[in-house]
Order: structure tokens, then C-alpha cells, then sequence
């Protein structure tokens, strides 16, 4: 259980309506409950700076369901949005997904070092690999979903990609048929009425990963340019989605913690 009562506000800017602003107090549980959450590079700050605030605005746009860090205003208002999703029993964490597998899944590759995302995003992908992983003992073998980028350390630009800022992004690698022969290193290029496509890329798991995620991660969007599944309202198109697919997830609903 959280809580996290404050007297005051915590960020950017000053006091306004004669609450105090950056008590040393309300500082600490702000910065303690940020690192108690994953966010850890503030662990050794003492006072609010620029990398501070910069957090704070980067937590505003994760909440807000935004994939690029943009909307936040850098404080923490007490008993207002960010305050009450920093209490929140499903706050958002942060999580380096290197090398981290489960039931379906598997983070295969990241590039520049884009491995960290919010728990809302890992918790989700591990749900839609549970469902997925079962349903493939059944029906035939399938291969875990390869993942392959999130978000960088401590969010914001990352390299190789228009959005991807705020931990709400993953790139995934598409399964291929006959895994024994290729595997995930083995990187589809076209999305269309390619041969070399059709030959290899499997669609029927495909089609699976997608209804699984579709089912269990609160979507926003899947990105992906294959004819043939988008017909079937399972993605959509957009430039250079050919050889891999992109999934935006959105904000839960908060469930409160303590913050009055
Ligand atoms: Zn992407």
C-alpha cells in the first residue's frame, strides 16, 4: 500500500495558494517514492534540479498516455493528478527489460541500449504471453513473441524512433516459420507480396500475438503493414512497419493509494 501524504507541492515553479513549495520533507517522500518505483537515478539528489523536474515531466506523460515526454508541468500539486497517481496502487514503474523472458515472450534484442519501460507495459506484455503461450500447447508450437526495443534509461528521445519516450512503446520482431532454420536475428524486410516474405514469415502466429495483445494490453495501436491481418482490424498501416510491429498501450485506470 502507498502513501504518500505532502504538505505541499514538489517541482518546477512556486508556491501557489500558500502551500508550501520544495519542503525538504515532501521532497524526501517524492523522491523515495519515484526510486521505490524504479526511477532510481534520483536516489542521491538532495534538492529539486533540472534531472528532477525533468522525472516529474516524464511521469506526467507517461500518466497522461503520452508517447512522447510533452504535456507535464513539472510539479507535483498536492492532492492533484500527479500526486495522486504517484500514491496510486498501480503508480507506473520503471523496468530494465534486458535479457527478462516469460510464459510467450522474450526480450531478444534491444538497440542503443533501449531496454527500460513502465510496469504497465511488462505486466501486460507478461499477461498477453500467458494467453498466448497457451493457447500455442494446443494448437501447435509457436515462437515466444520476440522483443525487441522499449524505451531508453531514463526516458525521453530515443534513437531510432519518433515516439518510444515514455516506456508506453515496444518494437517487436516478427515470428518466422521454421524457427529451427531462422530465428529472430533473421530480420523481414518487406511487408507485401514479397516472396521472400510469404515464405517465411509465420502469419497464423502472428495473428495469435496480435489477438493475444489486442485482448490484454490495453492498446492504443498496433503499427504493422501486413495486408492480410490488417483486413482483419488487427493493425494498421504506417511507414516502415514492414518488417517488424509496434504497439502502444495505454494509462489504467488509477486505483488510489493513500495520498490525503
Ligand atoms: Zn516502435
Amino acid at each position: 500500500m502507498a502513501i504518500l501524504k505532502l504538505t505541499g507541492s514538489v517541482g518546477s515553479g512556486n508556491s501557489k495558494n500558500g502551500v508550501p513549495h520544495n519542503d525538504p520533507d515532501d521532497f524526501k517522500k517524492i523522491r523515495d517514492r519515484f526510486v521505490s518505483i524504479g526511477y532510481d537515478w534520483v536516489k542521491d539528489k538532495t534538492i529539486v534540479d533540472k534531472e528532477f523536474i525533468d522525472l516529474i515531466k516524464l511521469f506526467q506523460s507517461i500518466c497522461k498516455g503520452n508517447v512522447r515526454v510533452e504535456g507535464g508541468d513539472g510539479r507535483i500539486d498536492i492532492h492533484k493528478n500527479t500526486h495522486r497517481w504517484l500514491a496510486a496502487k498501480n503508480a507506473p514503474g520503471w523496468v530494465d527489460m534486458t535479457g527478462q523472458s516469460g510464459f510467450g515472450w522474450e526480450v531478444v534484442k534491444t538497440d542503443y541500449g533501449n531496454s527500460y519501460t513502465t510496469t504497465w507495459m511488462k505486466d501486460r506484455l507478461s499477461n498477453a504471453g500467458i494467453y498466448y503461450y497457451l493457447k500455442s500447447l494446443f494448437l501447435r508450437s509457436n515462437p515466444p513473441m520476440w522483443v525487441r526495443d522499449f524505451s531508453k534509461k531514463k526516458g525521453g528521445k530515443t534513437k531510432g524512433h519518433g515516439t518510444h519516450q515514455t516506456g508506453l512503446n515496444v518494437d517487436m520482431r516478427l515470428p518466422i516459420k521454421n524457427s529451427l532454420k531462422y530465428d529472430h536475428r533473421h530480420a523481414l524486410k518487406k511487408g507485401e507480396n514479397d516472396k521472400t516474405y510469404e515464405s517465411l514469415f509465420d502469419r497464423e502466429a502472428a495473428r495469435s500475438q496480435l489477438k493475444m495483445i489486442k485482448a490484454q494490453m490495453n492498446v492504443k495501436v498496433i503499427l504493422f503493414n501486413d495486408r492480410t491481418l490488417r483486413k482483419e482490424h488487427l493493425c494498421q498501416r504506417y511507414d516502415n512497419h514492414g518488417g517488424h510491429y509496434h504497439i502502444t498501450i495505454l494509462p489504467p485506470q488509477r486505483f488510489e493509494g493513500v495520498y490525503r
